[in-house]
């Protein structure tokens, strides 16, 4: 099933992300843990590409499994950055042949050497580039891109950044999935210049439940997002005691969720990371809402 027609429906849901393993030693407890989450049968899973932990190799044993054995819609992440014109088409052979409708098209981070490399040589410097070759591969894939409310790390103004996103939609995105935020207003304050920009498709918002302190360093890291006094409050009074900080990180993601359905928003991406049970809770925690 593709992913628009399912955020198209326009009725309160969740979808969840999980990432690949990076040793073949790994991924039995990862794919049980993966397929836990499926099991919760959200509206979709994402399944990352070589970032969080995993490597892209397994992203679409992982991605066929949850939709062939749960029938749970899934969406592939790939990303291009570093890769040759022959990699990413095996890649999209191999989507083809697992049967993947839902690619997420993505340049991917860059490493240190890479960015102070000679991107004159590289094929596919930017998500557009393999955006369009998503759209020229023959396959009626549904693209999804990534976007960023507190622009991302590397542009130098919101408007230059948004003005890319709207190059790459334009070549072919179907809908956007956001950077995670802890602020709403943030979201809604960036999807207010991306419509009067002219962007005028889907956007998900992501959710990150932050369920112990170490993650907050490696979250605002990762994102550069802005913590709000209210969360940084929490962390404060919680980060040394696990199970409370994992009920108050899970309680402010679901406050967040709700405050977003009800300005509008249908489905909201969470940032779940293979963690089943604080997946569980989460949609536990909305069970009337997303009934
Ligand atoms: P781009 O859209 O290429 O943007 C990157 C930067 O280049 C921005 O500053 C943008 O303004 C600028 N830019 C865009 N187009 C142009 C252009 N034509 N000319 C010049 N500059 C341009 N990483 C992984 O490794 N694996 C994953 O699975 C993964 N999943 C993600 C999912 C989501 C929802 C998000 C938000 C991020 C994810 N990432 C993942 C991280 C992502 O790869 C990094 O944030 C990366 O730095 C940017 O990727 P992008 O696709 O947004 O790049």
């Amino acid at each position: 099933m593709k992913i628009i027609s399912i955020i198209k429906d326009n009725k309160p849901s969740l979808s969840f992300e999980v990432f690949p393993p990076k040793t073949d030693t790994a991924f039995a407890s990862i794919q049980a843990a993966t397929e836990e989450i499926a099991e919760l049968h959200p509206a979709f899973v994402s399944v990352i590409y070589g970032a969080g932990g995993g490597t892209g190799r397994y992203t679409l044993d992982i991605a066929k499994n949850i939709k062939e054995e749960h029938g749970v819609p899934t969406l592939a992440h790939l990303t291009c950055v570093s890769s040759t014109k022959e990699m990413v088409h095996s890649k999209i052979e191999a989507m083809k042949a697992a049967g993947i409708e839902n690619v997420m098209a993505l340049r991917g981070d860059l490493t240190p050497e890479l960015a102070q490399s000679d991107r004159s040589t590289w094929h596919y410097r930017n998500a557009i580039d393999l955006v369009r070759e998503l759209k020229e591969s023959g396959a009626d894939f549904c693209i999804g891109g990534a976007c960023y409310p507190e622009i991302h790390p590397e542009s130098h103004n919101q408007q230059q950044d948004i003005a890319y996103l709207k190059e790459k939609v334009d070549a072919g995105c179907d809908f956007l999935t956001t950077q995670m935020f802890f602020d709403n207003n943030l979201f809604f304050n960036f999807l207010y210049k991306i419509r009067e920009a002219g962007i005028t498709v889907p956007v998900v918002p992501g959710i990150m439940p932050i369920t112990n302190a170490n993650q907050v360093a490696r979250a605002i890291q990762l994102s550069g997002s802005f913590m709000p006094q209210r969360f940084k409050s929490l962390v404060d009074k919680f980060g040394d005691n696990p199970k409370a900080m994992e009920q108050a990180g899970i309680a402010y993601a679901t406050d967040q969720i709700i405050d977003l359905y009800a300005n509008g928003i249908a489905n909201v991406h969470v940032y779940s990371m293979n963690k089943p049970a604080v997946a569980r809770k989460i949609q536990a925690n909305l069970s009337e809402i997303i009934r």
